[in-house]
């Protein structure tokens, strides 16, 4: 199984101990380092909380047929962690990513608030993380080298702040890897009807953006800001049959990873950098486009890559003198910010060379002395610096620009969630 399975295995936690505990609070999609060069698919890690629930209950997702429901708060009891761990670790064993190093981590205690942080911007080390295992006391089962732990300790750190949902539906066991069976229109209807959700259909392409193409059991992602518009916005989507569907509390379209104060910029973390543009764009292959942007921290050379299609051609319109702000992933080598979205801050003027100037004297055209080296009058020997220019309009527009959907990072909020739109859109005249 490749993909999105380590949400599934959460579903199979869940079933397993639903009988005896209750969910407290929404399971957890806890996005981290997008850099890191290990591919867990999407880095992502799973935190549920369970205990006995009191207070109000929402419905949060069905699994095998039965309605699954989370506390808002818990007593004090203490689960038997002995007992518990063999259950959970059959399930890991069975239900683990082929090509990762799972970690499973049990804990009463919560890793201090700055592990969540330092996830999203570093690669730890496993030495800085069992520390703080045993400092919480955590119990603890890896499978190869336990990379998962670190994932887990920092998704246990996550103290949400802003956030959105993800409803997470699954496909009957038997129809795994086969070809998905969604109704795109469905989709597009469900989109406009509920603006709170996200990421679900690519209106310049006319695309579905919500079902994954890989062979996992998901069916279809649904990724909002609205816990409550989720559960009538999934029923209108018109699908093959659901297995089970779960809503998870996640930081995904968030920004939460980018860094915006900082005192130099360190590879393999993704920021917000400021400054002015200070060449043309340049076009490697004829599908990637890099642009120098002058920074405080010195010249950095933004990158847009041949997924993000028509967004690279915000860069083929800036102009030296153009004020941006750029966010993305820094990489070291080639040192470029892997960019994942734009702000046009402000436009330089476009001079255009209409004619050579006018003799202040005789009222001739001057002629050119030489390049860059100004002109003269033949006849009356004076001089000017300057052409004669006009201001020429730009094809671009002050504003925020984002790659489509499918090249979006988990963690990238979309302008829709910062209540912005693209000022303008370059449709029809992708480059090939
Ligand atoms: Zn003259």
């Amino acid at each position: 199984m490749k993909g999105n399975c380590t949400t599934f295995l959460a579903t199979e936690i869940i079933r397993e101990l639903m009988d005896d505990l209750d969910l407290i609070g929404n399971p957890r999609l806890v996005r981290l380092n997008p850099a890191v060069p290990w591919k867990t698919r999407g880095n992502g890690s799973l935190v549920m909380r369970f205990g006995r629930g009191f207070g109000e209950r929402r419905l949060i997702g069905m699994i095998d047929g039965r309605e699954l429901y989370c506390y808002d708060d818990c007593s004090d009891d203490s689960a038997d962690v002995g007992s518990l761990m063999p259950r959970l670790e059959r399930l890991v064993e069975r239900y683990h990513e082929d090509d990762a190093d799972p970690g499973l981590l049990i804990s009463f205690e919560r890793s201090d608030p700055s592990f969540y942080r330092r996830g999203l911007t570093e690669f730890l080390s496993r030495d800085v993380i069992d520390e703080e295992i045993s400092r919480i006391g955590a119990h603890t089962f890896t499978i190869g080298c336990g990379r998962g732990l670190i994932g887990a300790l920092c998704g246990l750190a996550w103290i949400p702040d802003d956030i959105t949902f993800e409803l997470l539906a699954y496909r009957m066991p038997g129809r795994w890897g086969t070809k998905r069976d969604v109704d795109p229109e469905s989709i597009r209807r469900m989109d406009s009807a509920f603006p709170s959700t996200f990421n679900s259909w690519e209106e310049r392409e006319h695309k579905v953006a919500m079902v994954p193409s890989t062979p996992c059991p998901v069916l279809y992602g649904l990724r909002g800001d609205s816990m409550e518009d989720l559960i009538p916005a999934s029923e209108m989507i018109i699908s093959e049959d659901i297995y089970r569907w779960v809503i998870f509390l996640t930081n995904q379209g968030t920004d939460d990873h980018i860094i915006r104060e900082y005192q130099s910029l360190r590879p393999n973390a993704s920021y917000l950098v400021r400054g002015t543009v200070c060449g043309y764009a340049r076009h490697i292959e004829h599908s990637h486009v890099f642009i120098d942007v002058d920074t405080h921290y010195g010249t950095v050379t933004c990158g847009a890559y041949e997924p993000s299609k028509e967004f690279r051609l915000v860069f083929d319109h800036l102009i030296p003198g153009d004020e941006v702000e750029v966010m993305g992933e820094f990489r070291e080598s080639p040192a470029t910010l892997n960019t994942e979205k734009i702000h046009v801050v402000s436009l330089a003027p476009l001079m255009e060379k209409v004619s050579n100037p006018l003799c202040p004297e005789c009222g001739r055209r001057m002629d050119s002395v030489g390049r860059g080296k100004g002109y003269r009058c033949r006849r009356c020997h004076t001089r000017a610096d300057s052409a004669v220019c006009e201001e020429r309009m730009r094809w671009i527009l002050p504003g925020w620009y984002e790659p489509p959907t499918a090249a979006r990072r988990h963690l990238s909020k979309p302008l829709k969630r910062m209540g912005l739109e693209q000022p303008c859109e370059f449709l029809r005249c992708v480059r090939q």
